[in-house]
């Protein structure tokens, strides 16, 4: 740990100055250790695929010569396991840029249901082993970047199906709640403790490592999810019950509301 000034006795406006500077150290020292431990575990998750890929190769050197199907099964293994470690990377890449303005985007009026709808159409058609239900209120616009906004909801969506059974039940929804968009998943599935809600949008935070492991998971979905949704000045709100389910909403700032003709309005008419 580095020194703090020490408070000196009597004067009102220095001690406040110092009071200030120790704040400010404190955050400094916070953020260093954030990312000492972000470059620490990310050469972590690179070594695996590195590992595997490495392995491999081993086997192609001993025994690929002579054996066409190890040959064969051992490259399928580095090309898979290469697209593993370039989807991490650029994964990495996202999260490092510490300025969330530096990241590359392009704002434009986005129709959020028009938006939702063609990801559950997509959806649908991409992944067989969930229902997806989808419901929409009013229309609504947002001020954002749609690829990036896609990405968020598609992850969303793929933790709904990956922290969940088989055949059960995901939905989508989209509608205006407190003059807020709000796009939600929900799912039939694990759930999250209190505990974990609070941590699972870290870098690297997964509930359970034995568990997770299976589904192949970084711990990095979360955390980029958050981070998109901050490049929209918006928040996000987690709803859980252990071996219930799971609700996650994004909530986002409108741009622009439709025009709603009150009922006595309409009657006058
Ligand atoms: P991962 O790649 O591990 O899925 P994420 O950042 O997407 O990483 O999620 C972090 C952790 O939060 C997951 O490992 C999982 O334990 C938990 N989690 C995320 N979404 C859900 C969900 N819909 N239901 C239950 N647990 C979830």
């Amino acid at each position: 740990l580095s020194k703090r000034i020490e408070i000196p006795k009597g004067e009102d406006e220095l001690q406040n100055l110092t009071l200030i500077i120790n704040e400010m150290l404190d955050r400094l020292e916070t953020s260093f250790e954030n990312q000492k431990k972000f470059v620490s575990d990310a050469s972590h998750e690179l070594r695996t695929p590195l590992a595997i890929i490495k392995g491999y190769a081993e086997i192609i050197r001993k025994r690929g010569t002579t054996d066409i199907d190890i040959f064969v099964e051992s490259i399928d293994s580095i090309i898979s396991e290469t697209d593993n470690m370039r989807n991490l990377i650029q994964k990495l890449l996202f999260l490092a840029k510490g300025d969330i303005t530096k990241i590359n985007t392009k704002f434009i009026d986005i129709d959020a249901n028009e938006m939702v709808h063609q990801i559950h159409s997509d959806t649908i058609v991409s992944t067989k082993t969930h229902t997806f239900h989808l419901e929409m209120g009013e229309d609504y616009k947002i001020k954002g970047d749609e690829t990036l906004l896609q990405q968020a909801i598609r992850a969303l969506i793929e933790n709904a199906t990956k922290y969940s059974e088989p055949n059960t039940n995901v939905y989508i929804k989209s509608f205006v709640k407190d003059g807020f968009g709000r796009i939600s998943i929900r799912d039939e599935g694990v759930g999250i403790s209190e505990e974990d809600a609070k941590r699972i949008f870290e870098r690297f935070y997964r509930v359970d490592l034995s568990r997770t492991k299976a589904t192949g998971g970084t711990g990095l979905g979360l955390a980029i999810v958050k981070r998109i949704v901050e490049l929209h000045n918006g928040k996000i709100e987690v709803n859980s019950k252990m071996n219930e389910g799971t609700e996650i909403s994004i909530i986002l700032p409108i741009s622009a509301k439709p025009i709603v003709i009150n009922q006595k309005e309409k009657e006058k008419e």
